[in-house]
């Protein structure tokens, strides 16, 4: 048998086993899915450390780098200084000094020019081969300062482009003083630009990520990889000024970028000792797309996994609903089949036209009956029953008429004053019996009386019947005996029973008799 209806999937869950498979699922989906986010946000805090690291080391790197650079120049000044005349420079100096400078640089090929000016900017000497006759660079801003600021220590400014060369230049410079401090002129040192593009090439830097030289007002000098549009730009609204470096003279951050809005992870440092800042910052979008790229390989594994569970999942679960499926069907088919055996042996031990007990229940009944009398001595009474010129009644009325009358008789005897224990059967054709356990001679010969007056008097016409009441009557045979358990009991009792009822039949029908043999 096949139960047709499928089961829902929300049936399947209410099955112990199926919520059970469901939250094991379930848990171990969300282990699954905690395990990989919780180990892919380390993988990226740590790359973004390591980032900052590198950030701060390079920054750091970069400023002792770009100290060096501004070391060696200021040295070079210095001895600048020292090869100047007491009372300044002339021009009657020139040839000795340009001597003198183009010896210093020539060791120096960061450097793109040295010259000297006297206390009115005039041109005096230079490292480079050209003449510096009638040059003036009062106008620098290098050079006011100096004029205006008595500190002997170097000054390093904004980039400009160099009027001999063209070329992008740092001007550092140092104040020539004469015996009492007084201005005399302004030694300057032009930085190449270009030394610290090479030099900062030399990194294995991504496009976005940024090397930046600046000095301590914000003045960007080189940013890489900017174009020398940038260089001059002002950067002191940057993160970088407004708070960074107010807190600490080295250190990392993560901001957007002043120059060009880009999201970058920043490592800083503060030059000690001259006022400039490097500043190394990593493109955070090309980083997590780089990441990103590195991870694949665990994200397509921890992707296949989530999919194997759901795979799996889904397959214990369709199990489980199969299983379900049958149990459901099992049960319902062992409640059908007990239904039907019920049915069945109760159709086994019943008479299907009156609905009384039948012969195999008779004599299963009386077999026990007589086995239980053996063992406790008391008697068992057995009526049998016929129904006196039923043939004739069969061919009066027909047989349809002769299975009614046989149902209308069965209902008269069912209504006899029968204790629980006793059983009324058909025992064949218009043959009845009445088994009495644990029961008297008197007390069966009166059922048997009974049991003929009850169908008497039911009244059920019979005009072909030879007796004067023309209604259906039945004779009664009964007997007591107590079993002997010698296998033989039942055959007793009924040819005991059967005598007396040949007997009342010979006696004129419609009447009961009790065998003599009755104990
Ligand atoms: P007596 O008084 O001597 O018992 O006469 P009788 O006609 O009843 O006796 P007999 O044994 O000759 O006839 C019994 C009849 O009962 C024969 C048969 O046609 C009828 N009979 C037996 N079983 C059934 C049944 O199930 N239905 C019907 N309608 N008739 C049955
Ligand atoms: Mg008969
Ligand atoms: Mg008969």
């Amino acid at each position: 048998m096949k139960i047709s209806k499928k089961l829902s999937g929300t049936f399947v869950l209410h099955s112990s086993l199926g919520r059970t498979m469901m939250i094991f699922m379930l848990l171990l989906l969300t282990a699954v899915l905690v395990v990989s986010a919780w180990t892919l946000d380390r993988s990226w805090s740590r790359k973004l450390q390591d980032t900052e690291s590198s950030a701060v080391n390079l920054s750091v790197s970069q400023a002792r780098q770009a100290e060096d650079t501004f070391l060696q120049t200021e040295i070079t000044l210095r001895a600048i200084q020292r090869e100047i005349p007491a009372g300044g420079p002339t021009h009657a100096d020139k040839a000795a000094l340009n001597a003198a400078l183009a010896e210093m640089k020539s060791g120096l090929p960061q450097l793109n020019g040295l010259f000297v000016y006297d206390a009115l900017g005039n041109w005096i000497a230079t490292a480079a081969a050209q003449t510096s006759t009638g040059m003036n660079n009062a106008d620098r801003e290098y050079f006011t300062y100096h004029r205006n600021n008595r500190h002997g220590g170097i000054h390093i400014g904004q980039v400009i482009r160099s009027r001999l060369t063209g070329e992008l230049v740092i001007p550092v410079s140092i104040r020539l003083n004469d015996a009492g401090n007084g201005f005399v002129g302004v030694a300057l040192a032009t930085v190449r630009i270009e030394s610290f593009k090479r030099f900062y090439s030399y990194f294995e830097l991504g496009e976005g990520d940024l090397l930046a030289l600046l000095l301590d007002d914000g003045t960007a000098l080189y940013v890489r990889p900017f174009p020398d549009t940038f260089i001059n730009q002002s950067l002191s609204a940057s993160p970088l000024f407004t708070t960074q470096l107010v807190r600490a003279d080295r250190g990392k951050g993560t901001w957007n970028s002043a120059l060009d809005n880009k999201v970058r992870i920043f490592g800083y440092a503060r030059s000690g000792q001259y006022p400039l800042i490097v500043a190394a910052g990593f493109d955070k979008s090309a980083l997590w797309s780089r990441w990103l790229h590195d991870s694949m390989p665990d994200l397509v594994l921890n992707g296949t996994l989530l999919l194997i569970i759901v795979l799996i999942g889904t397959l214990v679960l369709r199990q489980v609903r199969t299983n379900v499926e049958n149990q459901v069907e099992l049960t319902t088919l062992r409640d059908e089949l007990t239904t039907i055996n019920q049915s069945l042996q109760a159709l086994a031990l019943l008479d299907g036209l009156t609905g009384l007990a039948n012969r195999r229940q008779f004599d299963l009944f009386l077999g026990q009956s007589l086995k239980r009398s053996a063992l406790n001595g008391k008697g068992v009474g057995l009526i049998m029953m016929d129904i006196d010129f039923f043939k004739l009644y069969n061919d009066t009325y027909g047989h349809v008429a002769g299975d009614n009358c046989l149902r209308r008789v069965g209902e008269a005897l069912k209504n006899l004053p029968l204790r629980q224990t006793d059983l009324i059967a058909r025992y064949g054709g218009e043959e009845f019996a009445i088994v009495l356990p644990d029961t008297s001679p008197d007390a069966t010969l009166h059922i048997a009386q009974s049991a003929v007056d009850a169908v008497r008097e039911a009244a059920i016409p019979h005009e072909s019947t030879t007796l004067e009441a023309g209604v259906v009557t039945l004779s009664a045979g009964c007997i007591v005996l107590v079993g002997s358990d010698d296998g033989q009991d039942a055959q007793r009792i009924k040819e005991g029973a059967d005598h007396a009822l040949y007997q009342a039949k010979h006696d004129g029908r419609n009447r009961a008799l009790i065998s003599e043999a009755s104990e």
